[in-house]
C-alpha cells in the first residue's frame, strides 16, 4: 500500500541511536530476557505502548506556556470543559491524572453491592482491576470472531448481543452494576465497535434499566473506522459520529494519553446526570484533586483541550490509521500472521503460528519479542500466557487463547522508514523461527509477573 502522507512537518527532533547487536545481547541478558527491564536508551524503535508516548504539536506546546495555575477555576479548565461540551455534547467534565483516575472515582459509585457484574466487550486491565477493587466482577462479551485472527470482520470489537441479553436474563438486571463499551476494543487488538452495536447495547441497557458508559481511550480512532466501514456514515463528519456514539450512553472515562495526544491526563465526562456528577465530585477531591484540576496542572489541561481537537481531525486520523495499517500490510505481504484487519493503535502478531514448537508455558510471543529486539533493536510487548499468569487456585500456568506480540505505534512519532525496519526485522526472523527457544523463569513475582519477572532461554 502507498503510505498516506504525514499531515505535519517536523520542527524538533529527539535523536535515537541503535546500539550494536553485542550490546543488545548484553542488555537483554542483564534485563532477565524481560523487555520491561531494559532502559529506554537501549531501545532503537520503541513500540511498547501508545500511552503517553505521542508527540504534541507546536500549538499544544504553546498551550503549556499558557497554563493558569489557579487551584480553583483556572481558564484552562474552562477551555477543557468547553471542548468536551463541543465534541461530546456533555454538560459535566472532571479532569483526572489519567484514565484509571476516572475509573477509581466513578466505579465505586456504580457498584452498589459486592459481587455485582460489570459487562464490557473486553475490559482493559486497569478497568478490570478497578471493577474488582470496588467489589464487582468483570465479564467480557465480545463476539467470537475477535479470537479468529485470520477472519475479516469490520467491527471485531462488537458485543455479542445475544450473549449479553441472555446473561442479563439469567442473572437478573439487579445483579448488573453497569455496562461499559470499550472503544476501540484495546484487548481484542484495537478493534472498533460499530455504531449499530453501540445503539443496540444501549437499547438493551434501557430495556433492563442498566446504567451504561463508554471507556473512551480511543474514541476518535473508533469514529474513523465507523466513517470508513459502516453503511450510512461515509458522509458524516468525525465530530458528528462522536456526538452520536456518546449520545447512547450516560458518561465516559477516558485515558487522554491515547487519542487526545497528551503525555499525561484523563477525563470523566457525564452527559446530564447532575446527581452522578455531584457524587463524582465528592470522590474526586480526596482521590485526585479539586474538581477543576483533578491531579493535573493548568498547562496539562490546556494541552489536553487542544489535543482533543487535533485527535479528531480527519486528515490526521486518515494518516494515523493508515500508518498502522501500513505496518500490518507489510507484515502480511511478508507472510507474517497478524490480527486482521489491522486495528487502530497497534499491529498484533500471531506468535503461536510463527513458533508452533514453543509451548504456551514457555511463552512463544515473549521469545519472538526478544528476538525482534536482538535482531532490529525494536521493543514490542507480549500479550499472551506470560501476561496472563497462573490460576490462583491450582498455581498452574494459564494458557492464553492467543499468543500475541503487540507492536504499538505512538502517535506522530515514527516515520514509515522506521516501520519498514520493524517489518524487515520480523520477516527476517520468520526464516529462522525453528531455531528460537522458549523461556523459563529464574524469578517469578506472585502478581503482575510480566513487569518484573526474570527469565532465561530454555536449554
Ligand atoms: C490506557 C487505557 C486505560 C487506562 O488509562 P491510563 O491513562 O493508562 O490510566 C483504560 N482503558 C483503556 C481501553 C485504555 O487503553
Amino acid at each position: 500500500m502507498r503510505p498516506i502522507p504525514e499531515p505535519f512537518r517536523i520542527k524538533m527532533v529527539e535523536p535515537i541511536k541503535r546500539i550494536s547487536r553485542r550490546e543488545r545481547e548484553a542488555a537483554l541478558e542483564r534485563a532477565g530476557y524481560n523487555l520491561f527491564l531494559l532502559r529506554g536508551e537501549e531501545v532503537y524503535i520503541d513500540l511498547l505502548t501508545d500511552s503517553g508516548t505521542g508527540a504534541m504539536s507546536d500549538y499544544q506546546w504553546a498551550g503549556l506556556m499558557q497554563g493558569d495555575e489557579a487551584y480553583s477555576g483556572s481558564r484552562n479548565f474552562y477551555n477543557l470543559k468547553n471542548a468536551v461540551k463541543d465534541i461530546f455534547g456533555y454538560n459535566f467534565t472532571i479532569p483526572t491524572h489519567q484514565g484509571r483516575g476516572a475509573e477509581q472515582v466513578l466505579f465505586p459509585i456504580l457498584i452498589k453491592k459486592p459481587g455485582q457484574y460489570v459487562i464490557s466487550n473486553m475490559h482493559f486491565d486497569t478497568t478490570k482491576a478497578h471493577v474488582e477493587l470496588a467489589g464487582g466482577r468483570a465479564v467480557n462479551m465480545v463476539i467470537e470472531d475477535a479470537f479468529d485472527t485470520e477472519k475479516y470482520h469490520p467491527f471485531k470489537g462488537d458485543f455479542d448481543l445475544e450473549k449479553l441479553e441472555a446473561f442479563i436474563n439469567e442473572q437478573g438486571a439487579e445483579k448488573i452494576a453497569f455496562i461499559v463499551i470499550t472503544i476501540t476494543c484495546n484487548s481484542a487488538g484495537g478493534q472498533p465497535v460499530s455504531m449499530n452495536n453501540i445503539r443496540k447495547v444501549s437499547e438493551i441497557a434501557k430495556k433492563y434499566n442498566i446504567r451504561i458508559f463508554i471507556d473512551a481511550a480511543r474514541f476518535a480512532e473508533n469514529a474513523f473506522f465507523i466513517k470508513e466501514r459502516e453503511e450510512g456514515y461515509a458522509d458524516k463528519s468525525i465530530k458528528e459520529i462522536i456526538k452520536e456514539m456518546f449520545s447512547y450512553v450516560e458518561g465516559f472515562t477516558m485515558s487522554a494519553k491515547k487519542d487526545a495526544i497528551v503525555n499525561i491526563g484523563g477525563l470523566l465526562g457525564i452527559k446530564e446526570d447532575e446527581e452522578l456528577y455531584n457524587q463524582a465530585c465528592s470522590r474526586v477531591v480526596p482521590m485526585e484533586g479539586f474538581v477543576t484540576y483533578g491531579g493535573l496542572a493548568g498547562r496539562d489541561m490546556e494541552a489536553l483541550a487542544r489535543g482533543l481537537y487535533e485527535g479528531i481531525d480527519y486528515q490526521y486520523l486518515e494518516y494515523r490509521i493508515g500508518h498502522v495499517k501500513y505496518l500490518g500490510e507489510r507484515l502480511r505481504e511478508g507472510g507474517i500472521p497478524i490480527q486482521y484487519p489491522t486495528g487502530g493503535h497497534a499491529v498484533f502478531v500471531d506468535a503461536k503460528k510463527i513458533l508452533p514448537h514453543i509451548p504456551y508455558y514457555q511463552f512463544p510471543a515473549q521469545a519472538l519479542a526478544n528476538e525482534l529486539y536482538l535482531d532490529a533493536g525494536v521493543r514490542g510487548v507480549e500479550i499472551g500466557s506470560f501476561l496472563l499468569g497462573r490460576d490462583p487456585d491450582t498455581g498452574e500456568n494459564l494458557e492464553s487463547p492467543l499468543e500475541l506480540l503487540r507492536l504499538t505505534i505512538p502517535r506522530r512519532v515514527y516515520t514509515y522508514t522506521h516501520l519498514d525496519i520493524v517489518a524487515d526485522g520480523l520477516i527476517n526472523i520468520k526464516e529462522k523461527a525453528g531455531t528460537l527457544k522458549g523461556l523459563e523463569f529464574t524469578y517469578e513475582p506472585k502478581i503482575l509477573r510480566h513487569f518484573t519477572a526474570r527469565l532465561r532461554p530454555v536449554q
